[in-house]
């Protein structure tokens, strides 16, 4: 009897349950459906195609955009002990015909393509006589030139509907907007796709904003507040976090400090120690934190405001993992604004400079909010929260508004 999804998540993969919603995205997988997945990055997209993968008999065609993200993906299967492979044009004409020959074979489970390879050299005609399971889309957002990263091989990818109506297909991005999302499933031809969007929300995690401009003890007080939890404190430079680092020290509060200019040894020593337990608070740029697996981080504090919204929720997501309640503070003040926009424009083409400025301005909308911050987050991704969360600062105290008409009448009665 063929292996279970759950069996296969526990004994190949190693990991214990499905997380919302990957197991339904299996199900419809297996059942011969198509499914459109929308799950933010580090959501777990990629389960949800080799999982089916390994379920079926045959060989799933992965497509994807990036020779180093096929790579990555293809070394981390075959560590798992599964038979994967790559064929893009990093392969040299012997590896390229050695990876031909397995597919032939029947020996690969999951063979990574990418599109150019895909569409070229009788790609096609060949696999029509092969046992294909599954037709995964990874990065599916390239179809569709509302996207952030249109790529024009994507867009033929249409004809594999018209070529194998009966090859089950799911596509897979972290791509919210509407407009987008619309497009991706015409151009696929993935109209009658169920579709599965785990959205943004992380209703555990609670956003405030404080002025920057108020004296430093507001942070001091926030930390030493926390004390035994662990959280991260985010800087905008390698200078600002030693400075950070130094005054939150000398106000009594142990932190780290982790930036891309420290020897490997030390950045090795704080980020086992944060992993362990050992240090609480790590002060860091932002290259702290990707790839660094802990559940428990408790805050994530900005001192300086990112670039984008889509930077924002990407840090602040590194807390509160294990769904316990979590903090993200921004601390805000008009010297970033000023920091932030100079900051474009150094290189850049116009459009591309247009677009940064653009992003900056929806960020600080964020920092700026009246309403309620959450509906503001999740509202750039394109999401509606149907009612205010009541886990953000200006849930929980909203500000006074200011009647302007009353304030107008009395200016005009004297
Ligand atoms: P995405 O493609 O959505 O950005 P990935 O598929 O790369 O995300 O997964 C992100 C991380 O989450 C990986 O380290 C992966 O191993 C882990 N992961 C995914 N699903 C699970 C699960 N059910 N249990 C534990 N870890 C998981
Ligand atoms: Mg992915």
């Amino acid at each position: 009897m063929p292996a279970s999804p759950i069996q296969i998540l526990n004994d190949v993969f190693g990991f214990k349950s499905f997380r919302s919603p990957q197991q339904e995205i299996v199900e419809t997988v297996l059942s011969g459906r198509d499914a459109f997945v929308l799950m933010p990055t580090g959501g777990g997209k990629s389960l949800c195609y080799q999982v089916p993968a390994l379920c079926f008999p045959g060989t799933a065609l992965v497509i994807s955009p990036l020779i180093s993200l096929m790579k990555d993906q293809v070394d981390a299967l075959r560590e798992n002990g599964i038979s994967a492979a790559c064929y893009n044009s990093a392969l040299g004409e012997a590896e390229a015909r050695r990876v031909l020959a397995q597919l032939h074979a029947g020996e690969l489970k999951l063979l990574y393509v990418a599109p150019e390879r895909l569409l070229s050299d009788g790609f096609l005609e060949r696999i029509k006589q092969l046992p294909i399971s599954l037709f995964a889309i990874d990065e599916a957002h390239c179809v569709s030139q509302w996207g952030h990263d249109f790529r024009p091989e994507y867009a033929q990818l249409g004809v594999l509907r018209e070529i194998f109506p009966e090859i089950p297909m799911i596509a897979l991005t972290a791509t919210a907007d509407a407009q987008t999302r619309g497009d991706i499933l015409s151009r696929l031809g993935l109209q009658g796709a169920t579709c599965y969007c785990a959205g943004f929300d992380r209703p555990n995690i609670r956003y405030s904003v404080i002025d920057k401009n108020k004296p430093f003890s507001q942070l001091t007080g926030f930390l030493s507040s926390r004390k035994d939890e662990a959280g991260i404190v985010y800087a905008l430079s390698r200078k600002r976090v030693e400075e950070v680092a130094k005054k939150l020290c000398a106000a009594g509060i142990k932190a780290a400090a982790y930036h891309a200019g420290l020897p490997d040894k030390e950045r090795h020593r704080v980020q086992d120690a944060f992993l362990k337990d050992d240090i609480k608070i790590v002060v860091a740029t932002v290259a702290f934190g990707m790839g660094i697996d802990k559940s428990n981080v408790r805050f994530v504090v900005h001192y300086d405001m990112p670039k984008s919204i889509e930077s924002y929720y990407q840090e602040t997501g590194r807390a509160g993992r294990d769904g316990l309640p979590a903090d993200a503070l921004l601390l805000f003040g008009y010297g970033d604004v000023a920091v932030a926009r100079g900051l474009i424009g150094n290189g850049g083409n116009a459009e591309q400079n247009r677009i940064e400025l653009h992003k900056l301005n929806c960020m600080i909308g964020f920092a700026e909010a009246q309403t309620c911050r959450r509906r503001v987050l999740l509202g750039y991704f394109g999401d509606r929260l149907e009612q205010d969360c009541g886990n953000c600062d200006i849930c929980e105290s909203p500000p006074e508004r200011f009647d302007a008409t009353e304030d107008a009448q009395k200016a005009l009665s004297c």
